[in-house]
Order: C-alpha cells, then sequence, then structure tokens
C-alpha cells in the first residue's frame, strides 16, 4: 500500500493528545451513565433563533450557491468596520477575509505567513489545536514557556530565546485555556520581540467579546504592528454559533488576496446563508454579544466565591473567555490522574492542564458552560473533592 504523506503523518502523537478524559466521558454517557461535562468550549445554549431565520430565510430565497470566496461584500464591509470601531485601525474589506471559523484562518495564514521548515511560536499554555494546526501548516514549533505565578504571561526572556530565526508568533488573549487577558503593557513587549525578530503575529482574538475585567486591546492597533499582524476572528464564541463555521482573518491587502487564492484550493468560503446569517446577527442585533457572554461571567463569580471556601485549591482570576484554571498541585495529583479521579468519583468530566502544554500542569481547564446552578454545583464538587487529598496528605 502506497504511504500517506510525512505532513499527515506528523500532524498527531508527538504529545498527549489530552482528550483521554474526554473520551471517557463520552463513553461513560453512552453507557447511560450521568455525566457532568465540562470539557469542551460549547455554550449551554444553541444559536440564537433570529440568526437561524436569518440563515433560513437566505437559503430559501435561492442563496444556495456558490458564495463569493473571500465572502460577501456586505459582510466584509460589517466586519471590518466592527474592528476599526473597536480598534481605531483603519480596515476595509480588502483587509477581510471570511473563513469557515477561526480555526481555518489560523492554517490559512501560518500557510500564507511562513515557508515548510520555518519556526513558528506559540505560547504554553495554548489552545489545544496550535501545536497540530502549526504542524499540518509545515511549520517548526517552538514552545514559550510560561508559569502559572505569572498568570501565564510570557517573559521577554522566554519569548526573545525563542524568537530568535522565528518566522511567526501565535498569541491568544483572552486566552483559552487560561482566561488570561494580555494587558497594553504586555502587548507591548511582544510587540517589540516580534518587531525585534520580524515576526508574523498571528493574534487569536476569538474571545474578544468575553472580557470580563478590564477591556480587549488588539495587537494590530499598537505601534508599528498593523503590517506584521493578522488577527483571527470567529462568531463561534460571541454569538453561539460554533457549528456555522463563521469567521474571518483581518490582514493587510496583500496577504488577504494570497488567502484568497489558498481558500479558492482548499474550503471555497463559507455558504451564503451562514454569511447572511452573520450579516444579520452583526447588523441587527447589537444586545445579542452581551447575552451570549454574560452566564460565563456569572458563572466566573460563582466559582471563584467558591474555591475561596478551599485554601489550598486556587483559580486563576479569568479576566475573560469561558473556561477556569484551576490549580489542583496541592492534591500532589497532576492534572490527568486527578481529572481522572474526579470523573471516577463524582462523575464529572473537565480537561487536564496538561492538554494544553507543560505550563498548566498540576491544573483542570473549567468549562464554564452549564447552568448556573449546576456549575455551582459541579464547582463545589471538584473543589470538596480535591482537598480531601490535601487535608489528608498535609
Ligand atoms: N482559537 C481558540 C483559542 C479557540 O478556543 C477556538 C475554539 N475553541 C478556536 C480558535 C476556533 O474556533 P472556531 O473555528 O470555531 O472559530
Amino acid at each position: 500500500m502506497p504511504d500517506l504523506s510525512d505532513r499527515v503523518i506528523s500532524i498527531t502523537g508527538l504529545e498527549d493528545d489530552g482528550w483521554e478524559v474526554f473520551n471517557l466521558a463520552r463513553e461513560m454517557k453512552l453507557n447511560g451513565k450521568d455525566i457532568i461535562e465540562l470539557t469542551i468550549g460549547e455554550h449551554d445554549d444553541t444559536t440564537h433563533s433570529l440568526i437561524l431565520e436569518a440563515m433560513h430565510n437566505s437559503a430559501r430565497n435561492g442563496n444556495t450557491g456558490y458564495a463569493s470566496v473571500p465572502g460577501t461584500q456586505s459582510l466584509r464591509q460589517e466586519v471590518a468596520k466592527r474592528v476599526q470601531n473597536r480598534t481605531g485601525v483603519y480596515t476595509t474589506p480588502n483587509n477581510v477575509i471570511i473563513t469557515p471559523g477561526g480555526q481555518a484562518g489560523l492554517f490559512a495564514t501560518h500557510i500564507a505567513l511562513a515557508n515548510q521548515g520555518d519556526a513558528g511560536l506559540i505560547i504554553d499554555p495554548f489552545y489545544a489545536t496550535y501545536p497540530t494546526t502549526l504542524r499540518s501548516a509545515g511549520l517548526n514549533l517552538r514552545i514559550v514557556k510560561t508559569i502559572p505565578e505569572d498568570n501565564f504571561i510570557p517573559s521577554m526572556d522566554e519569548l526573545t530565546k525563542n524568537a530568535k530565526g522565528a518566522r511567526t508568533l501565535l498569541i491568544n488573549s483572552p486566552n483559552n485555556p487560561t482566561g488570561t487577558v494580555y494587558d497594553k503593557a504586555t502587548l507591548l513587549e511582544i510587540s517589540k520581540v516580534a518587531i525585534d525578530n520580524d515576526l508574523w503575529v498571528i493574534s487569536d482574538e476569538v474571545y474578544d467579546t468575553q472580557i470580563w475585567v478590564g477591556k480587549h486591546i488588539s495587537i494590530r492597533s499598537l505601534p508599528n504592528m498593523e503590517n506584521r499582524t493578522t488577527v483571527i476572528g470567529s462568531m463561534s464564541k460571541s454569538h453561539a454559533m460554533t457549528g456555522s463555521r463563521l469567521g474571518w482573518v483581518v490582514a493587510p491587502e496583500y496577504v488577504v488576496e494570497k488567502l484568497s487564492d489558498l481558500a479558492c484550493n482548499t474550503n471555497y468560503g463559507v455558504p451564503g446563508f451562514i454569511q447572511d446569517a452573520g450579516l444579520y446577527a452583526l447588523t441587527q442585533m447589537p444586545d445579542i454579544e452581551k447575552i451570549v457572554a454574560e452566564p460565563f461571567n456569572r458563572r466566573r463569580k460563582i466559582a471563584q466565591k467558591i474555591v475561596k471556601e478551599y485554601p489550598d485549591i486556587k483559580v486563576h482570576p479569568s479576566l475573560g473567555g469561558m473556561y477556569l484554571m484551576i490549580d489542583i498541585r496541592a492534591t500532589g495529583l497532576n492534572g490527568v490522574e486527578f481529572s481522572k479521579a474526579l470523573l471516577d468519583a463524582r462523575s464529572i468530566a473537565v480537561m487536564p492542564g496538561e492538554s494544553f502544554g507543560n505550563s498548566s500542569a498540576g491544573h483542570i481547564r473549567v468549562a464554564m458552560t452549564i447552568s448556573d446552578d449546576k456549575f455551582e454545583y459541579a464547582t463545589r464538587s471538584i473543589c470538596s473533592f480535591a482537598s480531601s487529598f490535601t487535608t489528608s496528605t498535609n
């Protein structure tokens, strides 16, 4: 039998994929066990019915053919307006390409900005697909370590050490999995490293509407960054449209042109009725982002209050996004051991911190994606379970 390409063979399998607990939970669920799942970033609410109606109407009105590959002019225009209003950076439709979700944008930008074998930086802890996305695009990974005590913010030293001779730097604020939000000083430091080392910055801002403390700052808006930054946006998280696969990349015009060439040869863009639904949501539903985001802020506050009652267990501030990073190192277990034991003893599934890199070892990531009362119950249960180890081992 002929072989597969080295590229696809090497995508996965190099790090612990971290999905063991998730798969185990799904299997237990299939076997009829009642499991509380706090694993993936899927809202507990589905896409708003008005957005679905707009999608339906668009399709029923005949918008079922091939859509313009870089995106419909009206949606590109709206995204450009939104980005310009929120960041102050002059942005036109030619700076925007509509993609099938942020994930497609992450892959396409790495393909467009780096050559096969170039080094690309990601910051640990990272969103689980980052290493595999870079590898799929042919890059060599360089992992920038952080520490929990710095709230997982990368130090200049670590960044500089890794930046020499690299081509790209992928950042993510608000961050999945940590909830860290980079402030201006951090972003200025990152931009200095990028400029000094002539790096492209790929800024994953898919959680930009979920900020609980402070303000979202796009690195593209900092001095001398516009021409070396591509921003990944998505309606998955902001509008609870994960299944619609609707996102975008904002980039210099000549990059967008090439991304459009690439899209012609990969996904051929996003269905027109999905784009119309996105346009409807962006133009006709001004409050929807707040409505979609608010439950996560509420639940974060619920969790912070509960965790305070357990002095050995610490929760990271979670300044944005839909996850909590809980430090369970005091239990003496690592994240994988703890998550397995938790699933077994309490039927609660969380993601081990190790699924997102070594910097979050000894942590668990909790997705705040169930109703408030269930979430309160689950958080209490996680904390009491964790403290049963600390009290017995102390
Ligand atoms: N970036 C981050 C940090 C994410 O958490 C996700 C989804 N969980 C994505 C990108 C991709 O999102 P989508 O493709 O649904 O837009």
